[in-house]
């Protein structure tokens, strides 16, 4: 179906709205101001256009705002960029998109290895590292436990609990650590920057702390023995 665009009056600044209407194959509305000024909505096709409308009064405030900081930031910044930044994932990197939209969320698109961020403002740097943050430890989040539970038979043969807890955190100096006692594993949220290899060992590193809790040579054995080959994938945590 073709755009239509509408204008509708705001119920508390009675400002009038002109946006574009969409209905497509979505599953939500989705409200989006471009830099350009625009304000765009697409619903979907079981939407009324009573009830899309509906949706734009309850976020007046919202859309306003949106509007008012792309009009300031046009005037004081011409060519501020919401494009041109990347991101290290998975050894390799994403182009970073930003956009002015609700709800906000991220969208992966591995095929042109680009990551479209949804957020309130797309200007804000707290804002936008913030989000990068919330990225990173669902992404790391889905890969350690992935591995934990691909490598943990070799550990339940030894007698090791399943792990009570994985946790995914923002960690300075560390990729990982582990609470034996408590039966914890802890990883760095900017894990999943890394290659697929190192991610790997990381994980199975930390599984061996419950084995052994220190760095001695029987805890090297035990890394080797799963890994053969960790020596060189934990040079590309150095790298
Ligand atoms: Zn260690």
């Amino acid at each position: 179906m073709s755009i239509q665009t509408r204008t509708l009056i705001l119920p508390k600044s009675r400002r009038p709205l002109t946006y574009e209407l969409e209905r497509k194959a979505v599953k939500r509305l989705n409200l989006r101001v471009r830099d350009d000024g625009t304000v765009h909505l697409s619903i979907p096709k079981r939407t009324t256009v009573a009830e899309a409308e509906a949706f734009l009064r309850d976020h007046e405030e919202w859309v306003l705002g949106a509007l008012s900081r792309m009009e300031k930031r046009a005037e004081a910044h011409p060519t501020a960029a919401t494009v041109g930044d990347s991101l290290p994932y998975l050894g390799g990197t994403l182009e970073v998109v930003w956009r002015s939209e609700l709800p906000a969320r991220v969208e992966v698109d591995m095929v042109n290895r680009r990551l479209t961020v949804f957020l309130f403002d797309p200007y804000d740097p707290e804002m936008r590292a913030a989000a990068i943050e919330t990225f990173e430890k669902a992404e790391t989040s889905k890969l350690v436990t992935a591995l934990v539970d691909r490598y943990y038979p070799l550990f339940a043969a030894r007698g090791v609990p399943y792990p009570k807890a994985i946790r995914v955190k923002v960690m300075k100096t560390r990729h990982g650590s582990c609470s034996s006692a408590k039966g914890y594993l802890n990883f760095s949220s900017k894990l999943c920057e890394y290659p697929i290899a190192f991610i790997e060992y990381v994980v199975v590193h930390e599984l061996c702390h419950f084995l052994e809790a220190n760095h001695s040579d029987r805890f090297w054995r035990e890394v080797a023995r799963v890994l053969p080959d960790w020596e060189a994938r934990e040079r590309i945590g150095k790298a």
